[in-house]
């Protein structure tokens, strides 16, 4: 589904992404993972068309992603949610309000955003939550919530921008459970960017390992981290 061939990223003098080739696959979860200043953001920004890159190619759905028109990318950029570290929800608005924006500012009909975040809050299991406001939920709840705004233009991809790292290990547990329960239930390829090796043992199928822009290691979790 993501095929990354020869992928090189320049600012200036400095290679932040160098000959990476990766392939991602549908309903793969996927895990990046380096210490900080590896290149992983900046990764990450490539697949979801946020940054350009310097040459090679970033092919999602066979479409190379710098090729696409500025409409073109708007569409595809519909079918990537992204969740962060610190969830990035509104502090005065609602959880349904919330999770309602993305489909408001694409249109869609009033009784259309009520079932659907109705559906994802059952999903991510906050439907008492629902006319709460962020600073009344935890940390794990508001991650919770920024996962069914993420999810409410049902995309393929969710891309997951250290979005545990806040959290404590037993509500990092809990969101990575969830994550997983989605992937499957939803067949959402799900990429994750982390530095914490925990993470990556707990969910991630299949992991990228970035250092200083290099590719360090590439294959499944159990060949890299579980075997002895
Ligand atoms: P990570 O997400 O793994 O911490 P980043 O992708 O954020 O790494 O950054 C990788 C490297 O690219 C770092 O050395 C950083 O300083 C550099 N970098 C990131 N963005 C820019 C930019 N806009 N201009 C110049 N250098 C950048
Ligand atoms: P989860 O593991 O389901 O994400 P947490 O472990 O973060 O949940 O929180 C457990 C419970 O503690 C929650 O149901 C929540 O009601 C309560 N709680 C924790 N922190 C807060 C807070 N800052 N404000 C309100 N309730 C909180």
């Amino acid at each position: 589904m993501i095929n990354i061939k020869n992928l090189n990223k320049h600012y200036g003098d400095t290679k932040v992404l160098n000959d990476i080739s990766i392939d991602i696959k549908k309903g793969e979860i996927f895990a990046i993972v380096g210490h900080s200043g590896a290149g992983k953001s900046t990764l990450m920004r490539c697949i979801n068309g946020l940054e350009n890159y310097t040459n090679g190619s970033l092919k999602v759905n066979d479409k190379e992603i710098k090729d696409l028109q500025k409409n073109e990318l708007r569409e595809f950029r519909k079918n990537v949610g992204m969740i962060f570290q610190h969830f990035s929800l509104i502090q005065r608005k609602t959880v349904f309000e919330n999770i309602a924006l993305p489909m408001q500012l694409w249109g869609y009909k009033k009784e259309e955003i009520l079932k659907k975040v109705n559906d994802l809050l059952i999903l991510v299991g906050l439907e008492e939550k629902i006319d709460s406001y962020p600073n009344q939920l935890s940390g794990g709840q508001k991650q919770r919530v920024a996962i069914a705004r993420a999810l409410t233009l049902d995309p393929d991809i969710l891309l997951s921008d250290e979005a545990t790292s806040a959290l404590d290990p037993n509500t990092t547990t809990s969101i990575l459970n969830l994550l997983k329960q989605i992937n499957e239930k939803l067949n959402i390829t799900i990429i994750l960017v982390t530095h914490e090796m925990e993470v990556v043992k707990q969910i991630a199928q299949k992991a990228l390992l970035l250092d200083h822009g290099n590719i360090i290691g590439f294959d499944t979790t159990e060949e890299l981290f579980l075997k002895p």
